[in-house]
């Protein structure tokens, strides 16, 4: 039986071990997808050698981009996000990553018409956002990037004006902020500024709908969730494994 995994930390109820798990079974694939939490990424050469059955995994947070030096190969589109989330381990045991978030993300987007006349608003500032980031780019749709730190981004959360968000009318959340269970917060913006042009598009699928997006819908706001994201990715990852 081929075994695939997702590794991460903490790793608590995980999609993708139930949405492979069941793959599996409705498609008659004999193999089965494990959860290994590991503490540090350097734990990695060990649980490889311990599981060389191992075909390929997940990776997600905090180590989208703390496992590529422990990588052989990287695809083209990982090398130029800086973040993978998927590996496959090649018959001569060398590994490969690839970047299937940006696959899920232009699937998604090809699914909405979005305004690429004004740039976007992209909050966060890590792996996710960079799947963002290089989506953005190849769609040809500007964008300004808000973080919490300064000289990180073109924004911080403080800086941020009403004036600001009327002219980005793509806000997209690529932060964990409002992620199950501190389900409670969201990222501040100033939300009164959000019309009914706004599409707010939040990459956390955990609670389907996030105070970020709730905020927006109340102000008018087109809103889409990370649901069709992660299903994308992970069929994406999926068509690289088999
Ligand atoms: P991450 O690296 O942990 O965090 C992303 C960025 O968010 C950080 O670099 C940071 O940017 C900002 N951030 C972190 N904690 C914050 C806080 N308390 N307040 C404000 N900003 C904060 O996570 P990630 O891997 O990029 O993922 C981000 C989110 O996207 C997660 O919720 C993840 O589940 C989701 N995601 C969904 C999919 C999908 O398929 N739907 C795929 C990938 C990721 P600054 O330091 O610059 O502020």
């Amino acid at each position: 039986m081929k075994l695939f995994a997702l590794i991460g930390h903490p790793l608590g109820h995980s999609f993708s071990k139930s949405y492979f798990t069941e793959k599996f079974k409705r498609e008659h694939i004999d193999a089965c997808y494990a959860l290994f939490d590991l503490a540090t990424i350097d734990e990695l050469p060990r649980l490889l050698a311990s599981h060389p059955d191992l075909c390929g995994f997940n990776v997600t947070i905090p180590y989208k981009e703390a496992i590529i030096p422990y990588l052989d190969e990287l695809d083209d589109v990982a090398q130029e996000v800086g973040a993978v989330n998927t590996v496959k381990v090649l018959p001569n045991g060398k590994m490969k990553g690839y970047n299937t978030d940006v696959l899920g993300l232009e699937h998604l987007i090809s699914r909405f018409s979005l305004p690429n006349s004004q740039p976007a608003l992209l909050l966060g500032t890590g792996g996710a956002s960079k799947a963002v980031q290089y989506v953005l780019r190849k769609n040809g749709i500007p964008f300004h990037l808000v973080s919490r730190s300064s000289g990180k981004a073109d924004f911080t959360y403080d800086e941020l004006t009403p004036d600001i968000i009327k002219s980005h009318l793509l806000i997209v959340n690529a932060t964990p902020v409002g992620m199950f269970p501190h389900i409670e917060v969201a990222p501040l913006i100033p939300y009164e500024a959000i019309t009914n042009r706004h599409i707010l598009f939040d990459l956390i699928y955990n609670p389907e709908e996030t105070r970020f997006l709730r905020h927006g819908r109340e102000h008018g706001a087109d809103t889409i969730n990370g649901i069709g994201m992660l299903h994308a990715q992970a069929e994406a990852s999926w068509d690289i494994w088999d």
